[in-house]
C-alpha cells in the first residue's frame, strides 16, 4: 500500500469545521470552547450542592469559593475554574439565604443587577471584590471601602445602605442559584446549551459598554448601567423588567396612555 499522502497545510479553517451545519460548517465540536462548558457544570456543582464533600474543602475558611487569596487552590485547574467565574456569575441569579457563597460586588442577587454595574463608583472603592454579602452584612459595608470616598461613591453608598441592612437574613440557609439561559430539569446548568452561549458570543461577548461578561438581551436592554440611565431619565423603573415581558413593560409615566408600547420599541431600537 502506498503512503498516505496529506496536503500540505489545511484546506478548511478549523474555525469553520467547528460551525454548525446551518451556518455551513461541519458541526464538529469545539473542544477548548466544550472544556469550558463542562467546567461550568462543575462550578455550578459546586456552588448548588454546598454541603458536598468536595465543596467543603474548597470553601476554605470564611472566604468564598476559588477566592484568588486561597493559596491552598493553585494550579492550572482552580485557575481554568476560577477564569470562568464571570461567566458563571453572568448565567446566575442568587437567592440569598446566609449570603456566605455570594460575591457582594459581582453576583446578581438584587433585581438591579450585580453591585459592580449598578453602583459602578462606590464599587471602584471596594478593597476587595472577592467579599461576601454574609462578611459585608457582619462586618459592614464601610469595611470593605476605602476610607475617603468620592462625591458620587459617597452618593450611591446613601443609597446602597438600606439595602446591605436588609441582606442575608436567611441565616443557617444556604444561596441558592438559578440558571438563566441553561437550565436543565433538577436545577442543573446544560452543557450544551452553556456551549451554544460560548459559540454564539465567542471572544468578545461581553458588554463594551460595562465589562459584564455576557451581553444577553436583558443586559442590553434593561440592566447595562448605560441603558439604566436612560429609562431612570425617563423616570421608568427598570426593576423587575425583562426582554421577555416587555408587553408588561409599563411607559405610560413617561408618555402618558397614546401608545406605550410602541415608545418602548422605539426606545429598544434606540438602546
Ligand atoms: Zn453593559
Amino acid at each position: 500500500m502506498g503512503a498516505l499522502k496529506l496536503p500540505p497545510k489545511c484546506l478548511v479553517a478549523w474555525e469553520l469545521v467547528c460551525r454548525g451545519k446551518e451556518e455551513g460548517g461541519l458541526g464538529v465540536r469545539d473542544l477548548a470552547t466544550q472544556n469550558d462548558a463542562l467546567l461550568l457544570k462543575i462550578l455550578h456543582r459546586l456552588h448548588s450542592i454546598p454541603l458536598s464533600r468536595w465543596a467543603t474543602w474548597v470553601c476554605l475558611g470564611e472566604r468564598l469559593l476559588l477566592d484568588p487569596r486561597s493559596s491552598g487552590l493553585a494550579g492550572e485547574h482552580w485557575a481554568a475554574l476560577r477564569g470562568l467565574m464571570p461567566v458563571y456569575r453572568a448565567l446566575t441569579r442568587v437567592s440569598l439565604g446566609d449570603g456566605r457563597m455570594t460575591a457582594f460586588w459581582e453576583d446578581h442577587w438584587l433585581p438591579c443587577g450585580p453591585m459592580r454595574c449598578a453602583f459602578p463608583a462606590l464599587a471602584s472603592h471596594a478593597t476587595c471584590s472577592e467579599v461576601s454579602v454574609w462578611a459585608v452584612r457582619n462586618l459592614g459595608l464601610d469595611a470593605v471601602l476605602v476610607p475617603r470616598l468620592s462625591t458620587s461613591a459617597a452618593r450611591e453608598r446613601l443609597l446602597l445602605l438600606p439595602l446591605v441592612g436588609r441582606a442575608g437574613e436567611g441565616e443557617g440557609e444556604a444561596d441558592h442559584r438559578s440558571l438563566i439561559l441553561c437550565d436543565q430539569k433538577g436545577g442543573r446548568l446544560a452543557s450544551s446549551a452553556a456551549y451554544g452561549l460560548f459559540r454564539l458570543g465567542g471572544e468578545g461577548a461581553g458588554c463594551p459598554e460595562c465589562g459584564a461578561s455576557l451581553e444577553t438581551p436583558d443586559h442590553l436592554i434593561f440592566g447595562c448601567p448605560f441603558a439604566r440611565a436612560f429609562w431612570c431619565s425617563l423616570r421608568l423603573s427598570t426593576s423587575g423588567a425583562s426582554v421577555r415581558a416587555l408587553h408588561l413593560f409599563d411607559a405610560s409615566m413617561a408618555v402618558g396612555s397614546a401608545s406605550p408600547h410602541a415608545f418602548v420599541q422605539l426606545c429598544c431600537w434606540h438602546l
